[in-house]
């Protein structure tokens, strides 16, 4: 199978001819191979979003919305087929990717859709004589880098408000899972969109990602990715200010108090971790367990996570794939020595299955281990794997203090009976979004981003649809009498 590019609403090569293999990392094959961006191509896919931007910025809303809904029709009549592509191309069980990420996806492209001609401007009460109120402009070519981890629904979440705000969009996927994004451009026309509007430009992070994170044609920057690449975006982005939105790593606290409802706790937690085998950046990568219902729970949850069902993505059974890329499964496995180095203890996984049947494959056991101290890389460091560290606290306060002792903050999670305490953690945690009794809850109108490490801007909901505007003031004079600046 061969992938081209998408610009200017056509499929071309890239300008070089060059192409990079996608592997399916059940077995290592190829999948297909894939143009690979140059930054001539991102050139022309820039200057393809600035010819249509004017058109598609005028039309009316409301139409830009209808094009989004026919997209989420669209994607729900290929679910099958985008949903075996994604598991293919990730490694994502394919019942998730059937039963989340292809929902997830349309939802966000119907949300968005429904949202183009609702989100307005505001009059506000100045000086008499004058009206002044406020018109929520798009920003121009939006530029969009996006991840491996979820390539479908994070195409979604970029695409959808950027495009119903009035932008037009560049988007690099991921160069090791560019397949579903390119699945959606199939789509693109049939839902009526113009040609341009929207350019697909999977290359090299080092070469397409910078190329588009420096344009001066690009206008706003959204990107999704490790906090390391996000300074890098942000240092290329300078040059013509660019406006920024970054979505970076994270090392979700998932405190489980002495008072919770253990099983709801373990199966939560479980979920937290091991879905999508990990590479989530809300991951609940970090077990903090109360001292009194650590070794109970530890006992229930080692049972879980050694049932989970590892296998090929394709079958039904399956309820963890391999990771994604065989670099990262290294990377992921490299944590249980650096953790041993620093007195960790492995409880479970550690090691690929001993299946043969998944020996090509960069399959990784769930992972269970103790560090000796929060401190410690496994409990500062995002390891992005089905790879779990575990914590004990005696009080709120050491709870709270572990919680919010790295330099990240996106996701966390609470479980507690306790009303007061999950407020008071809710408002204390230093972090984008905390689940109470839940983890991991993900909603288009809810607004989706972190802190510290973990950030800037928020993706999802009205919040969204700030980021992809820009706000102008505008001032009439109704019948304010100004007296003269000068007497003559
Ligand atoms: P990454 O930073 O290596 O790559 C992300 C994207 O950036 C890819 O498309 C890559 O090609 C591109 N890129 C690489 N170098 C670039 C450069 N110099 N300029 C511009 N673009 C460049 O991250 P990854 O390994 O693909 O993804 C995993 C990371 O993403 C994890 O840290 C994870 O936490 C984070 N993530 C964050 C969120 C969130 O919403 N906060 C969501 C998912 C993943």
């Amino acid at each position: 199978m061969r992938h081209q590019l998408f610009i200017d609403g056509r499929f071309v090569d890239a300008a070089s001819g060059q192409t990079l293999p996608t592997l399916n990392p059940h077995d290592g094959s190829t999948l297909a191979d894939v143009a690979m961006a140059g930054t001539e191509d991102i050139d022309r896919a820039v200057l393809a979003a600035q010819r249509a931007f004017p058109a598609w910025s005028r039309m009316a809303a409301a139409d830009r919305g209808r094009i989004l809904l026919k997209l989420a029709d669209l994607i729900e009549s290929r679910a099958d087929d985008l949903a075996r592509l994604e598991s293919l191309d990730t490694g994502h069980p394919l019942r998730d990717s059937r039963t989340l990420d292809v929902p997830r996806t349309a939802a966000c492209f119907r949300y968005f859709g429904g949202m183009a001609d609702k989100f307005q401007g505001e009059t506000i009460p100045v000086e008499a004589g004058f009206l002044n109120y406020t018109l929520r402009e798009p920003v121009g070519v939006v530029g969009q880098v996006v991840p491996w981890n979820f390539p479908l629904m994070f195409t979604s979440w970029k695409m959808a408000p950027a495009l119903a705000a009035g932008n037009t969009v560049v988007m690099k996927p991921a160069e090791i899972t560019p397949l579903s994004a390119l699945a959606i451009a199939e789509l693109m026309a049939e839902a009526g969109l113009p040609e341009g509007v929207v350019n697909i430009v999977p290359g090299l992070g080092t070469v397409a990602g910078q190329h588009l994170a420096e344009h001066p044609g690009v206008a706003k920057l959204a990107f999704t990715g490790s906090t390391a690449t996000g300074r890098r975006v942000v240092q290329a982005s300078a040059g013509n200010l660019k406006k920024l939105q970054l979505e970076l790593g994270g090392k979700g606290a998932n405190i489980v108090f002495a008072d919770a409802d253990l099983a709801a706790a373990v199966n939560g937690s479980a979920w937290a971790i091991f879905h999508n085998q990990g590479q989530a950046c809300i991951a609940g990568s970090r077990l903090v367990l109360h001292e009194r219902i650590a070794e109970e729970f530890l006992d229930r949850f080692l049972a879980l996570a050694r049932s989970i069902r590892v296998g090929n993505p394709l079958a039904a059974a399956t309820e963890m794939g391999p990771l994604t890329s065989a670099a990262h499964r290294d990377k992921v496995l490299g944590y249980v020595d650096i953790a041993r180095e620093q007195g960790g203890e492995l409880l479970s996984g550690g090691k690929p299955p001993a299946d043969a049947a998944l020996a090509q494959g960069f399959y990784v056991e769930p992972t269970v281990m103790r560090a000796r101290s929060a401190a410690d890389r496994i409990a500062q460091e995002e390891v992005f794997g089905p790879f779990v560290t575990v914590l004990v606290f005696k009080d709120d306060a050491e709870a709270l203090a572990i919680a919010n002792g790295t330099d990240y903050g996106l996701g966390a999670g609470l479980w507690t009976r306790d009303l007061a305490r999950a407020h008071r953690f809710a408002r204390e945690m230093k972090s984008g979004m905390v689940w109470v009794n839940s983890y991991k809850r993900v909603n288009p109108g809810s607004p989706f981003g972190g802190v510290g490490q973990s950030g800037y801007g928020r993706e999802m909901g009205f919040d969204a649809m700030r980021e992809y505007t820009q706000v102008k003031s505008v001032w009439v004079n109704v019948d304010a009498q100004i007296p003269a600046w000068y007497a003559r």
